[in-house]
């Protein structure tokens, strides 16, 4: 982060000014060599060459759908991370990942086959937009952290790769334009909550009762309905945001009238919307998606019980690019 890198040339007997012309060369500039940085004297040059490195994450595969293009990375250890880029009308989006693989097991998600191996560094996560960018020629207006990985398991990386990204000297991408998703870690909630940044919270909620909730999303186990929905309501409160969340339709799992029901008591006054996704079919894991017609049923059920709610539009299930997708058929074609 730019704070940090004041930190370090303050140490340096440096002036701290020079960490905003580093983060000028590299964000604005896209400078890619130490000696690309001829806004900054030799000598400290020579400083930076001895106490930091140029790591660049390696694109392996770029897949082209409609609207969609999903990317595997190979990380300087050989780990394999994945991200997507969605073409919209008012811009382009990136969904990147945060962990290689990850802990939280949800009975839907290919993400969680690979367990955690570990946290990306936020400038592994910076490198995802960076390298798009140049792929694309483009810039990428927003950011959304829905790739593999869960967010709060990796909270200090995830916050100081956006605070890069939201800084106007760094990718300048507006928080607004920016959006965590979370399975419901509940005390960083509340730690997300009392940082009070701008940033779009998103909360993956995806059955509206502990029962299914424990079945589908073994962290529900720590942090049931009742603690997620404090926590939730205590960031709403504390930064006075609507709140988001998502609901994947599971055909005959999840999408029955009684489950409209019960999310519209669960969700009674709160300021709160309901994004429903349709279910990204993943081969093996034996839940299937709804028609769209099926979907529009549960969407009348809520807005008839006063709970808002969207349909997403799909993107991407002509390429693999739900969560964890691409890289498990890599894997898979690897023999591993
Ligand atoms: N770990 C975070 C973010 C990653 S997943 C979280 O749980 O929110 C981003 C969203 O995609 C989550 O809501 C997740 O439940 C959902 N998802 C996972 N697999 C999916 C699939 N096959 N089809 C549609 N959505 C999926």
């Amino acid at each position: 982060t730019i704070k940090e890198l004041e930190d370090y040339f303050i140490s340096i007997n440096e002036k701290k000014f020079r960490a905003v012309q580093v983060y000028e060369a590299l964000y604005k500039r896209r400078i890619k060599s130490f000696d690309d940085m001829t806004n900054i004297s030799k000598e400290v040059r020579e400083k930076l060459k001895q106490d930091f490195s140029f790591y660049k994450i390696k694109m392996l595969i770029k897949q082209q759908g409609k609207n969609v293009n999903k990317y595997l990375f190979e990380l300087e250890d050989g780990n394999k991370i994945e991200s997507v880029l969605m073409f919209h009308d008012y811009g382009t989006s990136i969904c990147v990942s945060s962990q290689v693989g990850c802990n939280m097991t949800c009975a839907f998600c290919e993400s969680g086959r690979l367990k955690k191996v570990r946290n990306l560094l936020a400038y592994e996560i910076v490198q995802q937009i960076l390298q798009i960018e140049e792929d694309i020629n483009k810039r990428i207006t927003h950011v959304v952290l829905m790739g593999i990985g869960e967010p709060f398991d990796n909270y200090d990386n995830v916050m100081n790769f956006l605070a890069t990204v939201n800084h106007d000297r760094g990718l300048g991408i507006g928080s607004r334009h920016i959006t965590i998703s979370t399975c419901g870690i509940v005390p960083r909630i509340y730690d997300f909550a009392n940082e009070h940044t701008q940033y779009n919270l998103a909360i993956s909620l995806h059955a509206p009762n502990d029962e299914l909730r424990d079945k589908l999303m073994p962290v529900n186990h720590a942090y049931p309905l009742k603690e997620l929905m404090e926590a939730v309501k205590y960031y709403g409160q504390e930064n006075n945001r609507r709140l988001t969340f998502e609901y994947i339709l599971l055909n005959g799992v999840n999408d029955r009238p009684e489950h409209a029901k019960q999310l519209s008591k669960l969700l009674h006054g709160m300021n709160a919307y309901i994004n429903l996704i349709p279910y990204n079919a993943v081969d093996e894991k034996g839940f299937k998606s709804v028609s769209h017609d099926e979907a529009m049923v549960f969407y009348d059920l809520l807005m008839k019980n006063h709970v808002r709610c969207t349909i997403r539009k799909e993107h991407g299930n002509d390429i693999d690019a739900a969560c964890g997708q691409l890289r498990i058929k890599e894997i898979k074609k690897e023999g591993i």
